[in-house]
């Protein structure tokens, strides 16, 4: 039973933990009778480093898309790491292993805080991934569920997919012009929502992923399978926006439990 929700920070980030945590707050005390306490937490990456966390950050780090094998325990990568752990703005371009990267922040759970009474839920500034069996190559995640569950905030913007036009203009750009388009012309040229970074839609964005996490660990349930739903994992810009920014917030089946009076935007009651 999980009694108490720990969310940690991302200060270099867009992500407004204390915004996050109000609204879960909301949705939790709608769903429980006595509802979990939600609290927001320092950046855990802070609080919890310990002087071989780089090293494993090193060892997490996916070298080719198409490699099952990570890491890099060379010193400079291990330096590099210890850098980024200090000053997570100078971090940027590396994907990691979501799951190698939990099981490391689980290890430093506190071991009177490491049971399942409390939902550890990070908000993270590195880009997570996870190896698709079917596939054979990594996949850019939003949220890896468990203990601590991990939202990571560029994951958000570089995870889905962004709509079709979007690679057609970077393409003809790079053609014409040998290099990457400026993000103006991406966004004004694409029809089809999307995400970029630092997008002031962020934290907004997040939420579904922020209460998706204690979900699982109080329900068992990972994903909504209903488009639209904000427990959904959307695999393209188009549908995540739909899914986090539009109403209904939630599938007839999740507004019962965390928004009954939920309003569409008609202003007509939720089914
Ligand atoms: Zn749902």
């Amino acid at each position: 039973m999980v009694d108490r929700v720990r969310l940690y920070a991302a200060p270099t980030t867009q992500a407004d933990a204390d915004e996050l945590a109000s609204w879960l707050r909301e949705r939790l005390s709608v769903a429980f009778e006595e509802p979990p306490s939600v609290t927001v937490e320092e950046r855990f990456l802070d609080r919890y480093a310990t002087e071989d966390l780089p090293r494993e950050f090193a060892s997490a780090r996916v070298t080719s898309p198409y490699d099952r094998e990570t890491g890099s325990t060379m010193l400079g990568i291990v330096r590099y790491e210890e850098r980024a752990l200090e000053d997570p703005t100078r971090e940027g371009g590396v994907l990691y292993d979501g799951l190698a990267v939990q099981r490391a922040l689980n290890g430093r759970l506190p071991e009177n805080d490491a049971d399942l009474s409390t939902a550890h839920v990070v908000l993270l500034d590195r880009a997570l991934g996870t190896w698709g069996d079917h596939d054979g190559r990594w996949h850019k995640r939003v949220s890896v569920l468990g203990q601590p569950a991990l939202c990571s905030v560029p994951g958000l913007y570089e995870a889905p997919a962004k709509p079709e036009g979007y690679y057609k203009e970077q393409q003809k750009h790079a053609m014409l012009a040998g290099d990457a388009p400026p993000r103006e012309v991406l966004e004004n040229q694409v029809d089809g929502d999307f995400l970029i970074e630092d997008d002031p839609r962020t934290t907004d964005a997040l939420k579904g992923y922020v209460l998706g996490a204690v979900h699982y660990l109080t329900t068992g349930e990972a994903f909504c399978e209903t488009e639209g739903c904000r427990l959904y994992n959307a695999h393209y810009h188009e549908t995540l926006v739909e899914a986090q920014l539009r109403d209904p917030a939630f599938c007839p089946e999740h507004a019962r439990r965390y928004d009954p009076d939920g309003r569409r935007t008609d202003g007509s009651a939720a089914e």
